[in-house]
């Protein structure tokens, strides 16, 4: 899966060039020019990481930065600022911003900021976010309940773990190994058929259709990998 990336940028210049590299990156972009758009648009859909700039019509960059950190949205902000002070700097850090970057910037640098602030956002528990929604279901990290369509699921501490740390590496391959390390905490060579039952039992309760997963996939010969 794409990681998505939002860009609020005004400089049509710079939010073309921005989208393009980074979509030749394989990122999935979605860009807004005016501060307000950004803002209802990191609002309403998820995304991975916002690359915010400082000065911006309709809303200003600290402005989206401060009210998307009041609405408890943690997508993380990498601040783009044009003057280079900074004051404005710790400002931006200070209303929550990860990380910002004075123009002009590199390229190279820009996507070496932004691989460090997804690697951190996956390292971090549920990514900030209390809530995880894929198809009809929904997580709640803090009070670790799972509903699909509406109706609470029981699941095992295990399955549960299980759950979260495939939320926490969508996209990503697992191997049973590193499942069994990370979610079972084991090291030795114990069955790898635990983990696969633990996922048959997942699918049973979470996919529409458990013989035909579309979030739980199967990778032959490697492991599994969840798409949510
Ligand atoms: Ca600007």
């Amino acid at each position: 899966m794409h990681r998505r990336i939002l860009i609020i940028e005004d400089e049509p210049t710079l939010q073309l060039l921005l989208s393009e590299r980074l979509e030749h990156e394989g990122y999935s972009v979605s860009a807004a020019s005016a501060g307000d758009t950004g803002l209802e648009l990191a609002i309403r859909e998820r995304f991975d990481l916002i690359i915010l700039d400082l000065m911006l019509p309709g809303k200003s960059g600290l402005d989206v930065c401060l009210d998307l950190r009041q609405r408890r949205v943690q997508t993380p902000i990498l601040m783009l600022t044009a003057r280079g002070l900074v004051a404005d700097k710790v400002v931006g850090l200070k209303f929550g911003a990860d990380d910002y970057l004075t123009k002009p910037f590199d390229v190279l640098e820009l996507l070496a900021r932004i691989e460090a602030l997804l690697r951190r956002a996956s390292s971090r528990p549920h990514h900030g976010s209390p809530v995880y929604e894929f198809d009809s279901v929904r997580v709640n990290f803090q009070a670790a309940e799972v509903a699909k369509n509406g109706d609470s699921i029981h699941l095992s501490a295990l399955e549960f773990r299980l759950l979260k740390y495939f939320i926490e590496h969508r996209g990503t391959v697992l191997s049973r190994d590193e499942l069994m390390k990370n979610v079972w905490n084991y090291s030795g060579d114990a069955s790898s058929r635990t983990v696969d039952l633990h996922i048959l039992w997942l699918r049973q309760k979470l996919e529409q259709d458990p013989a035909r997963p579309r979030f739980l996939l199967t990778v032959r010969g490697m492991g599994y990998k969840f798409s949510g």
